[in-house]
């Protein structure tokens, strides 16, 4: 089963993606993730990314698309994915058409994790991860048992990402409006979208996916 989750930035697309893999046996494909590797590494592609990044707005379709393509060919996709901020644009939602068909696969659901955009500045500002195990925190909402200790790992170095600033996010926002916002008219006439509330507690979206995945056709 291939399943692109939509939504804005801050939505909880990756938090939801991480807590889909183990039950569903599906591998998360986060174009994010990928791209702020390439960052971290000083690659070709991430020198070209940097920039775009930091100002909020969308790497060229080119480079998600490749990165994508090459990632697809691995063995632990074969299961199913769930692409976690990919696609972005309605080019990116083509390109991933052609690219399954090409492959022999097909994508079975299209879900918006839909939040509005007055909750997200504060999720995202807030938001903050372990820099061992990954594990997601916020400021407010979602706080270590013991201050500046990571529940999962106990680790005490946390990271916050560059493009997560108050300045950042309204043109991130602006992005999503503008150039994603158009991928759910277009999965609709697929007729394989779904919507669930983004704005409720975590684990309640999480079964919200669920009920959705487990009618969603193979
Ligand atoms: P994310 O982690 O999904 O919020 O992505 C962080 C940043 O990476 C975005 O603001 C874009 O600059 C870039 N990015 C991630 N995925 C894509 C994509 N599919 N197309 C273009 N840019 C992307």
């Amino acid at each position: 089963m291939n399943l692109v989750l939509l939504g804005p930035p801050g939505g909880g697309k990756g938090t939801q993606a991480k807590r889909l893999m183990d039950t569903f046996g599906l591998v998360q494909l986060s174009t994010g993730d990928m791209l702020r590797a390439a960052v971290s590494s000083g690659s070709e592609i991430g020198k070209k990314a940097k920039a775009v990044m930091d100002a909020g707005q969308l790497v060229s379709d080119d480079i998600v698309i490749a990165i994508i393509d090459e990632r697809l060919d691995q063995a632990d996709t074969q299961n199913g994915v769930i692409f976690d901020g990919f696609p972005r644009t309605v080019a990116q939602a083509e390109a991933l058409d052609a690219m399954l068909v090409r492959k022999g696969r097909g994508l079975n659901a299209a879900i918006e994790v839909r939040v509005p955009d007055a909750l997200l500045i504060e999720r995202i500002t807030g938001r903050y991860t372990c820099a061992k195990c990954g594990a997601g925190y916020h400021d407010k909402f979602q706080k270590p048992a013991k201050d500046g200790v990571c529940d999962k790992c106990g680790s005490t170095e946390f990271i916050r990402r560059a493009d997560d600033n108050a300045e950042t996010v309204t043109k991130r926002l602006d992005a999503y409006h503008a150039q994603t916002a158009p991928l759910l008219p277009y999965y609709e006439k697929k007729g394989i979208l779904s919507v669930v509330d983004g704005t409720q507690d975590i684990a309640k979206v999480t079964t919200d996916l669920e009920t959705i995945l487990k009618s969603t056709k193979k």
